[in-house]
C-alpha cells in the first residue's frame, strides 16, 4: 500500500501566514486601513527605479539574462568582491531554498534560534533535514548555545542578523568569533535582510569574511531599504566553490528582467535608499519612546520595525500579541501578532505611525 501520497515531511510544513492584504480588512469593516505588518519599505521604489522599468517593459517577450551579468558586476564593485561571489535570486527567500537543495541530505541538522526568521524550519523540512534551535539570549541569538549544539550532523546554520522578528543585532566581533569556531564543513549563512538599517558599529565586515571564512555565505534584499519587495530581489555573497554549486541547483531565469533593470538601477540611486534608512530610523527612535510612554516594552531596534512586548511592565491589561492584534486590526491599523504578548509594528510614514500610536493608546487605556 502506499503510504503517502506526498513527499514525507510537506504536509507537516506549517503554511506561511501573509496575513490580510489592507483592502480585504476595509472591505470587511468598511474602514480606511493601514499596514505596518511586512516590513516593507514606506517610501516606495527610488523614482530613477520607476523610470527604467517603464523602458524595460518594452523588451519583456525576451528572456532576461539568466546570469545577471550588470547587476553582479555593478554589486560585486561597490562590495569589494568578485562577480563569481555573487548569486542573484528571486528574493532572499529563493537563495534560502537554493542554499538548501546545495548542501543539505536526508537526515542532516539544521541549525538556528528560536524565534528567528520562519522561513528557516521550511527549508530544512522541505529538504528532509532535521531543524534545531537553541533559546534566545535577551531577544538576540545566543552564540554560545548555538555553538554548543553543533553536532557531526550539523550542515548547516541560519544566521539572521538583525534578527527578524525581534529587531535585535549581534556584535560584529562576538559574530566573527562564532565563525572562526564553526567546523569548516558546516555552512553558515549570515540572512543580512536589514543590513542597511544598522547603526555602524553593528555593520558587519561580512564581503571580507566570505573571502576568509569559505563556509560562510551573506544574503542581502532589495526587498526592504530599497523598496522592491514587489519585484523579488535579493542575492548573495558566497565562495565561488559554494556559487558553482547553487548555479547547478537554480532554475535557469530566475530572475525576472524587471527585477535585474529595477535593481541596478535602485542600487545605483544610494541616496535614495539612504534618505528612506535616514527617515526610518528618525521614527524608529520616535516611536519607540512613545511607546514606552504608554507603558509598554520596546525592544531596541536595528531594523525597520519594532519587537513590543505588550505586558513586561504589568502596566496594561494582559494583552496576548493575537488580541491585540485583533483589536488593533478593528481600528484600521495591521499589524503583526507574534506568540505570547508580543507584536512585530513596521515602521511606517509619520502619519501612519501616527494612527498607529493613537489607536494603540486608545486600546491600552480602554
Ligand atoms: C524580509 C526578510 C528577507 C527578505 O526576503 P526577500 O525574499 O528578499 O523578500 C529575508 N530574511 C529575513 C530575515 C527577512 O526578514
Amino acid at each position: 500500500m502506499r503510504v503517502s501520497k506526498w513527499r514525507s515531511g510537506v504536509i507537516e510544513i506549517v503554511p506561511y501566514s501573509p496575513g490580510k492584504p489592507v483592502e480585504e480588512v476595509e472591505r470587511e469593516l468598511g474602514i480606511k486601513a493601514i499596514k505596518l505588518a511586512s516590513n516593507e519599505n514606506p517610501f516606495g521604489p527610488s523614482p530613477v527605479v520607476q523610470k527604467q522599468i517603464k523602458q524595460a517593459v518594452r523588451e519583456l517577450s525576451i528572456y532576461p539574462d539568466g546570469s545577471c551579468y550588470r547587476l553582479r558586476q555593478k554589486l560585486a564593485k561597490k562590495l569589494g568582491c568578485d562577480p563569481e561571489q555573487l548569486i542573484v535570486g528571486n528574493g532572499s527567500n529563493e537563495l534560502l531554498i537554493l542554499l538548501g537543495m546545495a548542501v543539505l541530505n536526508k537526515g542532516d541538522q539544521v541549525l538556528s534560534s528560536e524565534m528567528s526568521f520562519v522561513v528557516y524550519p521550511k527549508v530544512a523540512q522541505v529538504m528532509q533535514a532535521d531543524f534545531r534551535t537553541v533559546p534566545m539570549k535577551k531577544y538576540t541569538f545566543d552564540l554560545k548555545a548555538l555553538h554548543a549544539a553543533i553536532t557531526r550532523k550539523t550542515k548547516l546554520i541560519f544566521i539572521a542578523n538583525p534578527n527578524n522578528p525581534t529587531g535585535t543585532a549581534l556584535a560584529p566581533a562576538d559574530l566573527e568569533s562564532f565563525v572562526k569556531k564553526v567546523p569548516e564543513d558546516c555552512l553558515i549563512v549570515l540572512d543580512e535582510a536589514y543590513f542597511e538599517y544598522t547603526d555602524r558599529a553593528f555593520k558587519t565586515a561580512s564581503a571580507e569574511w566570505v573571502k576568509r571564512y569559505p563556509n560562510v555565505a551573506v544574503l542581502r534584499t532589495f526587498s526592504k531599504a530599497y523598496g522592491l519587495a514587489g519585484l523579488r530581489l535579493g542575492y548573495g555573497i558566497v565562495s565561488p566553490e559554494l556559487m558553482r554549486a547553487i548555479d547547478r541547483v537554480r532554475e535557469p531565469f530566475n530572475v525576472n528582467s524587471l527585477a535585474q533593470v529595477a535593481g541596478l538601477a535602485a542600487f545605483e540611486d544610494q541616496a535614495y535608499m539612504k534618505k528612506c534608512v535616514r527617515e526610518t530610523k528618525k521614527e524608529r527612535k520616535r516611536v519607540a519612546k512613545e511607546l514606552e510612554k504608554m507603558g509598554l516594552t520596546v525592544i531596541p531596534s536595528q531594523t525597520n520595525f519594532l519587537f513590543v512586548d505588550l505586558n513586561a511592565r504589568k502596566t496594561t491589561l494582559p494583552w496576548s500579541g493575537a488580541a491585540f492584534f485583533e483589536a488593533l486590526m478593528k481600528k484600521g491599523v495591521i499589524i503583526r501578532p507574534m506568540p505570547g504578548s508580543f507584536v512585530r509594528i513596521t515602521l511606517g510614514l509619520e502619519k501612519e505611525n501616527n494612527k498607529m500610536l493613537k489607536n494603540i493608546e486608545t486600546l491600552i487605556k480602554s
